[in-house]
């Protein structure tokens, strides 16, 4: 049966407003059978990671007072959308849930100290709060709404924080509990981010995860497209937030916008286009504000048109990790003991250089590297230095044309660059600069390569 994914973001849920508006955009589309996947309400997780810290600091005041807040925002938001009448049986569940964190709290702040496994329990209550909020106003707003609890659906392994879906049992929830509600004309709503290992225990799949959640239902359930909506109109040709005049890119290849996201473009998680792909099922990126755009298609083969880039991707808060071997050559086998440290640390490598005599690595910054940095310094000197970002330009012509890199760089003669690597893919040039020059490099490039845009690629 035909059907599709609508993945609505923390900011397009983020008050009654926003909810009211991906009220009336699935409307509009319940013909085609929609499966909603929604966020926290917009700086929910943050909040509740927030919480979560302080309880496990002792500071269980904060924690509680911060879980009253949180509080106080989902019960206005819910009587707005809901009206006293219909509010006041919801109310209850949504006190129970509250009940329930505030319990939590006073536990993680007991005894003092906060595990994965408790920040995964904290967390997910954003996504369980806000998806049984949707479900509610669906059906208040004459939408045949049901609450679909994400946990019972997306099976994960045990690793907290960042749980790797298991696809086969899954797929098999996805069947038997969720296709059936869509064969009845309901619409299932369910939260992104989370879901529960094989024993029941509450997990998340890592920050952003929801686009990762819809991609997984989407794949499961053999949608026929996975709509991805959020705040702004679509993949743009950079962070608008960096540059306000980025434009729309009205269609790009997943290879691309994999790509893209990897390297820190924030609009698509990573990991969402691969279920995708494999099905061969088309992503779009939409805007609840302005849902009449049409967004970004993401698709296998997309049309190349005549810019050399197809968009520039900024990752921020970048520590270099420099290794140099004591002297001599990089000895057989050291490259693999630096990695195992890594490995060990559980800290993701994203852009790596050597030479004879050392190595060059970033990774995000973050509170593993000081004991990763006494790690390696067994095997080698170490230094490590902050407050660096890469930035990565996106395109598929890059395969062929000549001269590329002697454009970019060329255009910023006068700028201390910190690392580069190209051909790793075929399709990215990437390179490492200091932080605070950001703006001015980012800009620069987007006047260069963006000013004269190819009509049938960009909007
Ligand atoms: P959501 O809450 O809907 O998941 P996110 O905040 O995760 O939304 O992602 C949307 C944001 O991504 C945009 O508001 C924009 O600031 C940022 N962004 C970064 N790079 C890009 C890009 N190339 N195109 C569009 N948005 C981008
Ligand atoms: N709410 C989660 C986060 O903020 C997941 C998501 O919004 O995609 O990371
Ligand atoms: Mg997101």
């Amino acid at each position: 049966m035909p059907m599709i994914v609508m993945k609505f973001g923390g900011t397009s849920v983020e008050d009654a407003r926003a909810i009211e508006r991906v009220a009336a955009i699935v409307k509009d589309r319940l013909p085609q059978k929609p499966v909603v996947v929604v966020s926290a309400m917009a700086k929910v997780t943050d909040t509740l990671l927030t919480m979560a810290r302080a309880a496990g600091a002792g500071e269980r005041k904060t924690a509680l007072k911060l879980c009253r807040s949180l509080q106080e925002r989902h019960y206005n938001t819910a009587s707005e959308l809901l009206g006293t009448a219909l509010f006041t049986d919801f109310h209850a569940e949504l006190g129970a849930d509250f009940e329930g964190l505030d319990e939590l709290l006073r536990g993680i702040s007991a005894v003092g100290e906060l595990t994965p496994r408790t920040t995964d329990h904290v967390a997910a209550f954003g996504e369980m709060l806000s998806s049984k909020i949707v479900a509610a106003a669906f059906s208040a707003h004459g939408l045949n709404g049901v609450h679909v609890d994400a946990r019972e659906v997306l099976v994960t392994d045990s690793s907290y924080m960042e749980a790797a879906p298991q696809y086969e049992e899954t797929n098999e929830r996805l069947q038997t509990r969720v296709k059936p509600l869509l064969d009845a004309g309901q619409v299932p709503v369910m939260g992104g981010f989370i879901g529960s290992n094989r024993a029941g225990i509450t997990t998340t799949i890592g920050r952003g995860g929801s686009d990762f959640s819809a991609a997984i239902v989407g794949a499961g359930l053999g949608a026929e497209r996975i709509e991805i909506w959020t705040d702004v109109d679509g993949i743009l040709t950079t962070d608008p937030r960096i540059c306000p005049d980025a434009r729309r890119i009205k269609v790009i290849s997943f290879d691309e916008a994999a790509e893209l996201a990897y390297f820190g473009a924030k609009v698509l998680h990573p990991a969402t286009v691969l279920p995708a792909i494999q099905k061969n099922i088309p992503v779009y990126v939409l805007n609840s504000r302005n849902p009449s755009c049409e967004g970004t298609k993401i698709i296998t083969r997309a049309p190349q048109g005549k810019n050399i880039f197809k968009a520039i991707a900024v990752k921020k808060r970048i520590t270099i990790v420099d290794v140099a071997a004591p002297r001599m050559l990089l000895a057989h086998g050291f490259l693999r003991a630096i990695f195992e440290a890594f490995d060990r640390h559980k800290v993701a490598v994203d852009v790596v250089s050597t030479s004879e005599v050392s190595v060059s690595l970033t990774v995000d910054s973050n509170q593993a590297i000081p004991a990763l940095a006494a790690d390696l310094a067994k095997l080698a000197d170490v230094k490590y230095e902050g407050r660096k970002a890469i930035v990565c330009l996106v395109g598929e012509s890059l395969r062929d044309k000549p001269g590329v890199a002697a454009l970019v760089f060329g255009e910023l003669a006068d700028k201390k660059i910190r690392m580069i690597s190209q051909g790793a893919s075929e399709i990215n040039l990437t390179f490492v600069i200091e932080e605070d020059e950001v703006p001015e490099v980012i800009q620069r490039l987007h006047r260069t390569f963006f000013a004269d845009l190819d009509p049938e690629v960009y909007a």
